[in-house]
């Protein structure tokens, strides 16, 4: 249903400014000329070699509320997002994606790792800040393919993050979802190859008031709160 979904280049001033934020400056125009140049070399090898690649599916809602919700096909185990669920307006829908950068970035990034370690550290967080714009493009497309079906989105959230276990979740997409079809496995431990691949969920509701599971949390320490 959500297959057809087209990722699209994302420009270079929107991967520079992701990455230098990435890389702990306060924005894209303090980056020194080196890393700036750095930057530059490797978004344009990074969009040479990348093949991004994306899957998606959609199961109903069965059931949600005190530590699980439960899809038809798999079950997402996070109280903090079944609480989340719970307080939207009639939840009925969940979108499951999966996107890839595809091996070939892995293989560079290795062989970058082997002859020079600063190169190879830049295009590994410019790889990241791609991986993570498509994710989010996908997240907007999906938000405004479920507008269609008068349903609101919450914002993605992933396995690993917050309460929902890494193994766990990922085990759940993975028999859910088969993103081994765009070419991404997972080891024992929940770890995606190609490196650069990033699986997520988006619940839909007649009314969505608050996207993160956040605005119902009261753990204020957090360094992972969203608003
Ligand atoms: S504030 Fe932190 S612990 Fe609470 S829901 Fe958000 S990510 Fe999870």
């Amino acid at each position: 249903m959500l297959d057809c979904i087209q990722l699209t280049a994302p420009s270079y001033e929107r991967i520079a400014y992701a990455t230098a934020l990435r890389l702990g400056y306060p924005d894209s125009g303090r980056a020194d000329n080196m890393i700036a140049g750095e930057v530059r070399c490797s978004y344009e090898t990074a969009m040479t070699i990348g093949k991004p690649k994306y899957c998606c599916n959609v199961s109903p809602i069965k059931s949600c509320g005190g530590e699980i919700i439960e899809l038809a096909g798999f079950v997402i185990r996070s109280s903090k997002w079944a609480h989340a669920a719970l307080r939207l307006h009639n939840p009925s829908t969940a979108c499951c994606f999966a996107l890839t950068l595809g091996a070939a970035v892995d293989e560079r990034i290795e062989t970058m790792q082997d002859e020079n370690f600063f190169k190879a550290f830049v295009f590994n967080a410019v790889c990241s800040s791609l991986a993570e714009e498509y994710a989010d493009q996908a997240e907007r497309a999906i938000a405004r393919r479920m507008q269609n079906d008068a349903l609101e989105a919450t914002a993605r959230f992933s396995p690993g993050y917050c309460d929902w276990g890494l193994l766990d979740g990922q085990r759940e997409i993975f028999s859910f979802l088969n993103p081994e079809s765009i070419g991404i496995t997972m080891n024992e431990a929940g770890a995606m190859t190609p490196l650069k691949s990033i699986t997520a969920v988006m619940i839909c509701a007649d009314e969505v008031r608050n996207k993160t599971a956040c605005a119902y949390c009261g753990n204020s320490s957090c360094e992972y709160r969203r608003s």
